[in-house]
């Protein structure tokens, strides 16, 4: 075609070009076989409780193991199932997965361990995303108590009307929410103050450089204590030093969720670490 348009026309398309649209198109194409092919696979990050430092949840975070060895992160692939819609049944399998273990750990270990999945723009203003988990719980027996959704401050804000009217939905199942990577959006605290919210992670940028930068520890001290006010739970996430979590226990801060702790796991291992950490019979 772009021959068709005259000799001109070549030049709108420069070699490197070519190479970002066939890479995109190979990515896209890998994409939609790897449902199928069962290349995905769930991690999960330890949530500890600065209250009793016992293991109170997890994160649910998605792989892509492409190749034998090769994990491919979901940055590198959540947006594009996101533009595609591939992130609707990719979401299904996350949510179905990520509830089915938990149930199962709970019942082996003697646990309530809360399972917290995140939630994309396109999955959180699905009208079917209140039958899918219910019919989820169902069908994985996991109490609803023990599963949180949680989803950024951008999403949230996209359509107050409609977020609200999801997470109303949402908490009359019993399913709490949880606001992720929270001060990198733009919320509206009025609206927080509505939302039927459980908890506030507070995006690793902040965490990163306390207790050195003036300004993070600002920001986070008053995140903190905003929350104390509006009852929400806080939650710090990259936490990755001694020093880091010390200053955040000082805070009073909720739970925490970083590397010091423990890095997202493969079910088996984060089973292993359970045990090994004391919350549940070695
Ligand atoms: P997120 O929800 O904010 O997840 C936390 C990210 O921080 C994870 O990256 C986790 O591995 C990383 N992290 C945790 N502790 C530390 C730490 O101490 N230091 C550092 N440097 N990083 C830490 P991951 O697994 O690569 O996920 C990236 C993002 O991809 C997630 O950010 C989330 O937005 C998205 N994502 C992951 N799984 C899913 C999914 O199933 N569905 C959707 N829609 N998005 C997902
Ligand atoms: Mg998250
Ligand atoms: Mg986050
Ligand atoms: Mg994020």
């Amino acid at each position: 075609r772009a021959k068709a348009q005259g000799k001109n026309a070549y030049q709108l398309f420069t070699p490197q070009m070519n190479e970002a649209v066939t890479r995109r198109l190979n990515l896209e194409a890998g994409l939609r076989r790897a449902l199928d092919r069962g290349e995905f696979l769930v991690h999960y990050q330890p949530r500890l409780s600065f209250v009793n430092m016992r293991t109170v949840g997890m994160e649910a975070l998605v792989r892509w193991r492409r190749e034998p060895g090769m994990l491919v992160p979901p940055m590198e692939f959540i947006p594009l199932a996101e533009e595609t819609g591939l992130i609707v049944p990719l979401g299904e399998f996350v949510l179905e997965t990520a509830c089915a273990r938990t149930a199962a750990i709970n019942a082996a270990m003697g646990l309530s361990l809360k399972v917290s999945v995140n939630l994309s723009a396109r999955q959180f203003s699905d009208t079917n995303l209140p039958e899918l988990v219910d019919r989820v719980l169902g069908a994985t027996g996991l109490p609803p108590a023990c599963l949180e959704v949680e989803v950024t401050e951008t999403v949230l804000m996209q359509n107050i009307a409609t977020a609200a009217n999801m997470l109303a939905q949402l908490a009359e199942m019993g399913v709490s929410a949880s606001i992720d990577d929270f001060g990198t959006g733009y919320s509206s605290l009025y609206y927080l103050k509505k939302m039927p919210l459980a908890a506030i992670k507070i995006d690793r940028s902040f965490i990163r450089d306390i207790p050195r930068d003036p300004s993070d520890l600002a920001i986070t001290t008053t995140i903190i204590s905003m929350c104390r006010g509006l009852d929400l739970a806080v939650v710090a996430e990259g936490v990755e030093t001694q020093e880091q979590f010390n200053f955040l226990l000082g805070l009073r801060c909720d739970e925490c969720q970083g590397y010091l702790v423990s890095r997202p796991l493969p079910a088996p291992d984060f089973e292993a670490f359970l045990r090994q950490s004391g919350n549940a019979p070695g």
